[in-house]
């Protein structure tokens, strides 16, 4: 977009946006109770958390982000946000790094939620989805892999879990997520009866959650190897380097990791030395500015960016927006699918908080990127305020 392009976008738009300025930043904590627990290899959980993150200005637009915000430190340095442009997203980024010594590098970003609000409010300052605004579009939807298959208070869990798989293959859904790291035995008895329920056609990952070691897991990888999965997910823990390297030569299933690191670790321990074979990265940690650099950087080293997603239906459309730009990692007619996680466990407010519903076409599969201003979604704040648990408000 030219100089005299902007001008004239801008002017349609009827905002001053280079003159714009934020006014105030609310961050929301939000918390819902579940009927029933669920489980993983490192905990139980009976309730949902999230973070919203809302951005006020001078022009009367409001911006929205689901993701970390370290609220306290940001009220102790509103200096770096209150009365700045939301254009200088990417400066606002960088300088909100958690402060490191002067000889080391900057520490992880402390607000990616407000990032990601910011992307919101530039793109609806310009006309624009964000999507435009992030790269080069490559699709106006995105297939959605399903994340459910918890352990639950099942007498029989092999059973529960493939009666669960069968009913989200009739739902619709062509790939699917289940959750390991209960033991070996117990892992290789579950992922047998779930390929046995969903047949050999639907697609399927495994998640241990860094339950084992890496010599446990290379033992277990190749009793896995003939369940045909899609990836294995955090088999040990996130800093294990040595082991991600020793699986990636013993066992023949991708290797997939990185939801929980932040952006520069992971791009100088997980891309660049190719440890995996699929990146999860969350906007939780890395915000939409990290996001843009890792669909280049993934792009470059031939590793596949197959988003982590766990949060609510914003972070979800803010995803959707993400992968529109995510570049195929090869010039095939049809080269490995770009696809996120949509989780599908319950969750009181994921949908709730927003006007529009983010579901799959029932017909594609996919997922339609929303073709509005901004997110181009719209936040409903009496549903936010329902779940809100805690509320910081930052102005100058
Ligand atoms: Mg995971």
């Amino acid at each position: 977009m030219n100089t005299e392009t902007l001008t004239t976008s801008l002017e349609a738009s009827g905002v001053n946006a280079p003159r714009m300025r934020i006014t105030g930043v609310r961050v929301h904590t939000l918390t819902g109770e579940l009927k029933k627990r669920f489980g993983w290899s490192l905990n139980w959980t009976r309730t949902r958390t999230g973070k919203l993150v809302e951005v006020s200005t001078d022009a009367g637009l409001t911006g929205w982000g689901d993701g970390a915000c370290d609220a306290e430190w940001l009220a102790a340095n509103a200096h770096l946000v209150i009365g700045r442009s939301p254009f200088e997203v990417e400066a606002i980024y960088d300088e909100l790094r958690r402060p490191a010594e002067p000889q080391q590098r900057p520490g992880p970003p402390s607000a990616p939620g407000l990032d990601v609000a910011l992307w919101d409010l530039v793109g609806q300052a310009l006309g624009q989805p964000v999507s435009a605004l992030l790269g080069r579009r490559y699709r106006t939807s995105v297939r959605p892999y399903l994340t459910a298959l918890y352990r639950k208070d099942w007498p029989d869990l092999a059973g529960g879990l493939a009666e669960e798989a069968r009913s989200w293959v009739a739902a619709g859904f062509q790939a699917m997520k289940m959750k390991i790291g209960f033991s070996p035995d117990t892992d290789v008895e579950v992922v047998a009866a779930v390929r046995e329920a969903i047949g050999p056609r639907i697609g399927l990952g495994v998640d241990s959650n860094c339950a084992y070691d890496a010599g446990t897991a290379a033992r277990l990888g190749a009793r896995l190897e003939p369940f045909d999965l899609m990836w294995w997910e955090e088999p040990v823990l996130a800093d294990d380097l040595d082991g991600y390297r020793r699986l990636r030569e013993a066992i023949r299933i991708p290797l997939a990791g990185g939801e929980t690191a932040p952006v520069d670790w992971l791009i100088e321990n997980y891309v660049q030395p190719r440890l995996v074979d699929i990146l999860q990265p969350d906007l939780e940690s890395v915000g939409l500015t990290g996001a843009r650099l890792l669909n280049h950087l993934c792009w470059l080293n031939r590793i596949r960016l197959i988003p982590h997603n766990w949060s609510t239906a914003l972070r979800t459309v803010a995803t959707l927006h993400w992968m529109a730009c995510c570049p195929p990692l090869t010039p095939a007619l049809q080269p490995p699918e770009v696809m996120f996680e949509f989780d599908q466990t319950e969750h009181p407010f994921r949908d709730a908080i927003l006007e529009e519903r983010i579901a799959p076409d029932p017909a594609s599969g996919l997922i339609p990127v929303p073709t509005g201003p901004g997110l181009g979604v719209t936040v409903i704040p009496d549903a936010v305020a329902e779940f809100r648990t805690k509320l910081v408000e930052i102005s100058g």
